[in-house]
């Protein structure tokens, strides 16, 4: 299934040798409606290697949302170019779209955007269940999880009955589970305790370390922005500073 150059998106651990994780090129998003115009993300030219773990950082309405968005195929840029393991993120179609972010991609939204009918375990293992792992190995993979970031026992409950910051760790988990490529995840820490956060971003260094999944996180918490290898500094739209600490 993989092709030579590592591009097959079906083959999503496969990764070609210095391809980037994340390449942008002169990136706009710019809405417009009636007669406002809103340049939410301005000529965005950035590389992100294989196994980095970023930070964008920025004020709220600097864009974080609007670009990380984009890079996750779930927002069409207005003008440049996306490509992610070096294919052409615009040029696919929807269909091959969903299948790269299916197989490669793992993504916490800001606002979780978990199923209100299904479980704890159910929402987090919904990657898994579309990749047609079995039921008892599902199960494992997130309960091994959930113990990890403290969600151990709550697998059955669902998420009305949950805290917004364990929503926000089962939305992390469904992020995970399926051990993909590249993770982008928006603003993951901004409604943890320290001590929940810094579980959850122990766990996602490990994985970085251990598997080289590239992390690209949108936040504005200081606990999160300490932690990684890399800021990108975002101002109404426009990254101002690039700071690598490794
Ligand atoms: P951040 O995540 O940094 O807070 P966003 O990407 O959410 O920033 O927003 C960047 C700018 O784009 C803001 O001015 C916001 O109001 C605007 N924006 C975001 N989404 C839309 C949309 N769907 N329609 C119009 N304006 C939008
Ligand atoms: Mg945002």
């Amino acid at each position: 299934m993989s092709g030579a150059n590592g591009n097959d998106v079906s083959t999503g651990r496969v990764r070609a040798v210095g391809t980037p994780a994340v390449r942008t090129e002169s990136l706009w998003k710019v809405y417009e409606h009636d007669d406002i115009r809103v340049e939410a993300v301005r000529d965005v030219t950035l590389t992100i290697e294989q196994g980095e773990f970023v930070v964008l950082a920025g004020p709220s309405g600097s864009g974080k949302t609007t670009l990380l968005n984009m890079v996750g195929g779930l927002t069409r840029p207005s003008e440049g170019g996306i490509w992610i393991d070096g294919i052409d993120v615009t040029a696919l179609s929807e269909r091959d779209l969903a299948r790269l972010r299916l197989e490669r991609l793992g993504f916490v939204f800001q606002a979780y955007n978990l199923l209100p009918v299904l479980t704890a375990l159910e929402n987090a293992e919904f990657t898994l269940l579309l990749r047609d792992v079995p039921a008892d190995q599902r199960r494992a993979r997130v309960e091994k999880l959930f113990e990890r970031i403290g969600m151990g026992g709550l697998e059955d409950r669902r998420p009305g009955k949950l805290s917004g910051g364990q929503q926000q760790r089962v939305a992390v988990a469904r992020a995970v589970v399926g051990e993909p490529a590249l993770v982008l995840a928006d603003e993951p820490t901004a409604n943890l305790d320290t001590a929940t956060s810094t579980a959850l971003i122990d766990l996602m260094a490990e994985l970085n370390r251990d598997l080289g999944t590239t992390f690209v996180f949108a936040t504005h918490d200081t606990r999160l922005m300490d932690r990684a290898r890399r800021v990108i500094r975002l101002v109404d739209g426009a990254v101002v500073d690039d700071d690598r600490r490794d």
